[in-house]
């Protein structure tokens, strides 16, 4: 199996204040290649200490102002020229987020990888929506004139999963960076590699130094000194709910802002009167894109009863054009799991499901692919709703699909759970898809479609899939500081002194 590529000196380091270092205590971690469990490299491991440096850089570069108080034309070209370089450098990027975490390279593409366009778009959109975006003034009874300012607010954490390592940081970095703060970004330990491209890339795109800085390692040892760092103003955060349960706790002590993107166990629901030539592909596609290690997988497949048998026949059809295979492989759509930790954690639920329900297909690890962290696609069907791998999010390629009878049963089934991240609808009716979009509980609905972004749309989730929206204008209200300034105007009725 192919894993190997040239690694430059700066994958795996720390980037503090323009340059890649050493953690100061010396220590590394092992990366682990998922499709061959070989090591790959050694990994700076963080902690108080490197975090303390960052941050201590991301406010100088703050106080300064280079950054945080440069004309908005200037920030738009830098960040600009960052985005074309991730598109000249897909298929570096690419290649090394392969080799972090396992996500196929698919097949070639004349452009950048789709990962790599829609993560320079990250950096374009809000490289313009910081300068188009405009403050508000009003006029209370012409005795009054006030007007908005949103500034730069200060050094914020990102932490970020390994799941889309560089799309999923750009995510973040974009509106960040854009608005003029600075950063320290913890990227998670599983996912040590491609950040350090990105790393080059700001620095060549010409942003100033300590603007951006990388700390490498584990959550506990440096996630958590970032949450609780004084000078941190607000913390970004994507990934569990239940870390992010410990980052809230702890932020809350010196009122630090938040924003979560956790998991879901989306519900994807499919009526007797939808398109199958098109609802089957997308199922499929949701569950089994990325192994199954998606935020907005449609994890639950709701068939309406009429269509129940003829969809488990097609779904089983479109899972075998999903052959787990070696991800350095152009073509392989599907790869292993992103460690051994998740594919004990997967499997397990593939042994309850044994207990809860049936498996209809895969269940295992592939024939052939005796290493790696590899499973095969897999249904579960004949569950309970309430089972536990119909409730908590697996986070690999297993769909369990469960029948239901009407529009209120479907909602039922859909609505009895603890998240609310995505929801997915496919009918033919405009008005089943507008009631369903209603009472569905979820922050985000796809109606005949897959995961489709527009980055003005408000990305999050309900109940324990999240807490605020990233996107357009709602990025701006995290990233920024609203004040106000006000002054008394002479009303329009008396004439100006001249
Ligand atoms: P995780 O919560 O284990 O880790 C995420 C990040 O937090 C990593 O960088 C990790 O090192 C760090 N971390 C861990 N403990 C910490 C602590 N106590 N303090 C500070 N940082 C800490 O999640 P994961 O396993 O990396 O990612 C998978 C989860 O992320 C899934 O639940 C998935 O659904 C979710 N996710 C959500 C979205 C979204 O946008 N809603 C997108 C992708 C992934």
């Amino acid at each position: 199996m192919s894993g190997s590529l040239e690694l430059s000196s700066s994958i795996g380091k720390h980037y503090i204040d323009g340059e890649f270092v050493s953690s100061r205590s010396g220590r590394t971690f092992a990366a682990i290649n998922p499709a061959t469990e070989a090591v790959t490299t050694q990994v700076a491991r963080g902690d108080a200490d490197d975090i303390a440096a960052a941050v201590a850089a991301a406010k100088e570069a703050f106080t300064g102002g280079e950054w945080s108080r440069a004309n908005p034309s200037f920030r738009r070209k830098v960040l600009f020229k960052a985005a074309d370089l991730i598109e000249a450098r897909s298929a570096e990027m690419i290649r090394l987020q392969t080799l972090e975490m396992g996500g196929p390279l698919g097949p070639e593409f004349s452009g950048p990888h789709p990962i790599m366009a829609r993560s320079a778009w990250n950096l374009r959109f809000f490289a313009e929506e910081q300068e188009q975006a405009g403050d508000h003034a009003f006029n209370r009874d012409d005795t009054l004139l006030t007007y908005t300012m949103s500034d730069a607010a200060g050094v914020f954490g990102l932490i970020t999963p390994w799941n889309g390592p560089i799309m999923l940081s750009t995510w973040k970095m974009a509106p960040c960076l854009a608005y003029g703060n600075s950063a320290v970004h913890k990227p998670s330990e599983l996912s040590s590699l491609s950040i350090a491209v990105l790393c080059e890339i700001f620095a060549e795109a010409g942003m100033p130094k300590g603007v951006y800085n990388t700390v490498l390692g584990y959550g506990k040892e440096a996630g958590i000194p970032l949450v609780e760092h004084e000078d941190v103003i607000g913390v970004s955060f994507t990934g569990s709910p239940a870390t992010a349960k410990d980052i809230a706790g702890r932020a809350s002590q010196s009122l630090k802002r938040t924003s979560f993107e956790l998991g879901g166990k989306s519900a994807n629901i499919i009526f007797a009167d939808a398109d199958l030539k098109k609802a089957v592909p997308a199922a499929a596609m949701g569950i089994f894109m990325n192994s199954g290690q998606v935020c907005v997988a449609g994890s639950r497949i709701l068939v309406q009863k009429a269509i129940y048998d003829d969809f488990l026949e097609q779904f089983q059809k479109a899972a075998s054009a999903w052959q787990p295979g070696d991800p350095m492989t152009r073509g392989t759509r599907l790869g292993p799991l992103v460690s051994k930790a998740q594919y004990e954690r997967v499997t397990g639920y593939l042994d309850l499901a044994r207990t809860e329900g049936r498996i209809l297909f895969g269940g295992k690890r592939p024939d052939g692919l005796e290493k790696g962290y590899f499973v095969e696609p897999t249904a579960i069907v004949d569950v309970e709703p309430t089972a536990r791998v119909c409730q908590e999010e697996i986070f690999g390629p297993v769909a369990t699909i469960i029948p239901f009878e009407d529009v209120e049963h479907a909602l039922a089934i859909a609505n009895d759970s603890t998240y609310g991240l995505a929801g997915y609808i496919w009918t033919e009716s405009q008005s089943t898809a507008h009631y369903v979009s209603h009472r569905l509980q979820t922050g985000m609905i796809w109606i005949n479609s897959g995961f489709d972004r527009d980055l003005r749309q408000p990305f999050g989730g309900m109940k324990m899939s999240g807490l605020g929206r990233e996107g357009g204008g709602l990025s701006r209200e995290f990233f920024t500081e609203t004040r106000f300034a006000s002054f008394p105007l002479i009303s329009r009725g008396s004439a100006p002194a001249r």
